[in-house]
């Protein structure tokens, strides 16, 4: 199109016809700049929905954290990782202690509001030592840990029952509360299931409940 204006030269002494084709020359430019410009809106705009569905695919709506599909995943990941190269890995179930009683007391929305505080300590926590905390179910998380010995995880699990329980609650109602969780540890073995491995956390996170609860059991 500049050739074209280009040939046409810029003088005012055109003839008619010519000034009628450079004002089409310039009109049909106009309308194909708009188009691009609108073209590349929507691809901008499609990019943009295609992250938030991507983000809304693998993230739990209420608390921001990774959803039981990406903490399942993710533990496929490690638990195939860790089986190729030897490498140690654990994983815990992390359960808030007595949490329908924050419902009952305070009501729903206030248990809504107690489950992201203690998930975002979680997600702080997991992102400073490098861990994955996904929101496994209701008011259950799940910690992969790679290259964590049972020990270690037992210790990470115990740092962050620390911080959750030193965190103080403020409600809308006024109510000032503490919360607690339960944890169970459990460390992979050699051509262990990713089920097995959560059975094995599961049964122990059950011990700490029966146990009386604010505590991790690892073995
Ligand atoms: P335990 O110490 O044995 O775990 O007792 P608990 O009360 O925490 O466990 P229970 O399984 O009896 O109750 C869990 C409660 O968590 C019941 C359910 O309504 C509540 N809950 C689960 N998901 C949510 C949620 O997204 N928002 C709110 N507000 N409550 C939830
Ligand atoms: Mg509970
Ligand atoms: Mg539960």
């Amino acid at each position: 199109v500049l050739a074209v204006q280009d040939l046409l030269g810029t003088t005012a002494r055109q003839p008619a016809h010519r000034r009628r084709l450079r004002a089409l020359v310039e009109q049909g430019t106009r309308e194909l700049r708009l188009k691009n410009e609108a073209l590349e809106r929507s691809d901008r705009e499609r990019e943009a929905l295609m992250q938030q569905l991507a983000w809304q695919a693998t993230h739990d709506t209420l608390t921001g954290l990774p959803n039981r599909r990406a903490g399942d995943q993710r533990l496929d990941q490690a638990i195939a990782a860790a089986q190729a190269t030897g490498a140690p890995l654990c994983l815990a179930l992390i359960d808030i202690d007595h949490f329908k009683r924050v419902n009952d007391r305070h009501g729903h929305a206030a248990g809504d509001a107690v489950l992201c505080r203690v998930a975002a300590t979680m997600g702080e926590f997991a992102e400073r030592q490098a861990i994955f905390i996904s929101r496994h179910g209701g008011e259950e998380f799940l910690a992969c840990m790679p290259g964590q010995h049972l020990a270690q995880a037992e210790a990470a699990m115990a740092m962050l029952a620390a911080a959750i329980a030193g965190q103080q609650l403020r409600l809308d109602d006024g109510a000032s509360l503490h919360c607690t969780v339960s944890a169970g540890v459990a460390a992979l073995v050699p051509g262990q299931s990713a089920h097995a491995l959560l059975a094995v956390a599961d049964q122990r996170l059950h011990e700490a409940k029966q146990q009386g609860r604010d505590r991790i059991v690892a073995g």
